[in-house]
């Protein structure tokens, strides 16, 4: 698909952010290039438009800028995902593990229902640590998880390969 290189090609990649030896994928370079953004949009809601999903869960921060408009485009309610004790509600949370220590997600107990099926949006998967709490968080209340999806895909955290994403959720991936 043309669309993928015009969109690999805006997403800026600075290194040595936050730390040292870390290049750091930047989408908001992305979101600058109008046609660019809306292809990236598009093509996630080409996938899955008419797959019966009613619900986007976005993952803290950048999963808020492109579940959205996906949620919009598919039908679909959308759901936040966040980090600890910013929601305002009754919460159910997911510990999960980082390079050094421990965060946690949280999802509004009531936002989705058992039997639902849903989307996983996050800009970036590395090794997957962070879509797994978000899948382990929805299957818990019984929520199908279809498929996640991000822009962009870090193969063993080295190079960028741009994907319209596709992470089946499997026994690899949650392991
Ligand atoms: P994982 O849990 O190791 O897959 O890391 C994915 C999470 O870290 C996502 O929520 C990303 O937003 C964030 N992340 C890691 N590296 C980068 C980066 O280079 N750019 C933007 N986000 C990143």
């Amino acid at each position: 698909d043309t669309r993928i290189a015009k969109i690999s090609s805006v997403i800026r990649v600075i290194p040595d952010f936050p730390k040292p030896g870390i290049m750091f994928q930047d989408i908001t370079t992305l979101l600058l290039d109008v046609g660019a953004f809306r292809d990236t949009i598009d093509l996630f809601v080409e996938r899955y438009r008419g797959k019966d999903i009613s619900v986007v869960a976005g993952v803290e921060a950048r999963g808020f800028i492109f579940g959205p408009p996906i949620a919009l485009a598919i039908g679909a309610k959308f759901v936040p995902m966040r980090k600890p004790n910013k929601l305002p509600g009754e919460v159910i949370s997911e510990e999960y593990s980082l390079e050094y220590g421990t965060d946690k997600m949280e999802m509004h107990v009531g936002a989705v229902q058992a039997g639902e099926r849903a989307l996983i949006i996050d800009d970036l998967v590395a090794t997957g640590g962070t879509l797994c709490a978000a899948i382990r968080l929805l299957e818990r209340v019984g929520v199908n998880v279809v498929e996640c999806a991000c822009v962009i895909e870090l193969p063993e955290l080295k190079l960028l390969r741009l994907t319209t994403c596709v992470l089946f959720v499997s026994d690899f991936l949650c392991a």
